[in-house]
């Protein structure tokens, strides 16, 4: 299957590009960039046959069957309700826009048009999260009380542009990674936050943007949520823990790109370390999207998934402006 990748970004170069090629048969065919002189170098940096500034020209060619959009996020709307009207599968970065009602529009396209919409939610992929979610789903730590989440880190060099400067561009850390939590809790607990209190924080690293936010999220269960997301900690280390009546699992270093991390359960009988698959998260990601084109299951995650995070996201950001609780409220999607 040949794929259109929509944006020259950095998270397509150093991890879509290479999971699109590890699934037997799929190639990144061609690659849009604004810049026609960046995305041929780009194109040639990644050994991508193609380079073109024009949208019309991927979505004209029959032979692309699915794009992988990763431009900014202001942009993923327009090019994914173009892509899906051209009958492309869409599998779509996070946040899927800069609304979740705008989001909605996304879903609700893709079904008329019958195409399959993903979001890249990776860290539903990851080998430690599904380990932690079987042994939970199996009983080991009993009925779950709390999940903590910490997603503190220090945002790279090379990324500090438009995520710390740019609100139009979709910047800040709420955008960036409040909805990656959300689509993990979400993952763990089965049900949508249905409440949140938050606060925020614009250090001087930042242009006007977020860059640090703590958020306490009330499950319809009752489990209670709390997290942690920044760009400006350099030593904090991520983590992931969930709490239960019969057990603990403590996970560091699993809130991250990459296959790594450790995992401890907690229980009467002392603590004891978790194994896990060490398979590449974006990978999984991108398999699943394709199995789902043939007709085979469900990506990993969906749109309504990606519509689903946007929203605890866009509760999180206004409860921390107003300082009130806040209810999430999830657009209609359709049946
Ligand atoms: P980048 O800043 O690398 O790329 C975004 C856009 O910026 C590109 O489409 C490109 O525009 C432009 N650009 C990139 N590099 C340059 C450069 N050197 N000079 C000028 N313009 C440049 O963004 P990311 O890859 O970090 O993020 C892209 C999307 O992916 C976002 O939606 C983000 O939220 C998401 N993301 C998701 C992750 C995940 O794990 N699921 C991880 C990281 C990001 P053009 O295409 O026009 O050339």
């Amino acid at each position: 299957m040949n794929w259109g990748l929509i944006g020259a970004s950095t998270i397509a170069a150093e991890h879509m590009i290479g999971a699109i090629r590890a699934q037997s048969g799929n190639v990144p065919a061609i690659v849009l960039s604004s810049d026609a002189e960046r995305g041929a170098a780009y194109a040639k940096a990644h050994d991508v046959a193609r380079a073109t500034t024009s949208l019309e020209e991927i979505l004209a060619d029959d032979s692309v069957r699915a794009v992988y959009i990763s431009t900014t996020n202001e942009k993923h709307l327009p090019q994914a309700l173009a892509a899906i009207r051209a009958g492309k599968h869409v599998l779509c970065e996070k946040p899927l826009a800069m609304s979740a009602g705008e989001a909605a529009e996304m879903v609700k396209a893709a079904k008329a048009a019958g195409v399959v919409l993903a979001t890249n939610h990776h860290l539903r992929n990851a080998g430690s999260h599904l380990a932690m979610k079987q042994l939970m789903d199996d009983g080991a730590i009993g009925d779950v009380l709390s999940i903590r989440i910490f997603h503190a880190v220090l945002l790279p060099d090379h990324l500090r542009g438009w995520r710390l400067n740019s609100a139009a561009a979709g910047g800040g850390v709420i955008p960036d990674i409040v909805v990656h939590d959300a689509d993990t809790v979400r993952f763990y607990l089965e049900e949508d936050p249905e409440a949140v209190s938050a606060i925020e924080r614009t250090s001087a690293m930042s242009a006007g943007v977020e860059d640090s936010a703590m958020s306490l999220w009330q499950m319809p269960s009752g489990v209670q949520v709390m997290t942690h997301e920044s760009f400006t900690h350099p030593y904090a280390t991520t983590g992931f823990e969930v709490h239960g009546t019969e057990g603990s699992l403590h996970a560091r270093n699993v809130m991250t790109q990459q296959p790594v991390g450790q995992i401890t359960l907690v229980n009467k009988d002392g603590a004891q370390p978790v194994s896990y698959s060490a398979h590449s998260l974006y990978e999984r990601s991108v398999q699943k999207f394709v199995a789902a084109i043939e007709g085979q299951g469900t990506p990993a995650a969906s749109g309504v998934d990606g519509v689903k995070s946007l929203a605890v996201a866009e509760a999180v950001k206004s409860a921390a402006q107003t300082g009130q609780r806040t209810l999430v409220t999830y657009p209609e999607m359709g049946k």
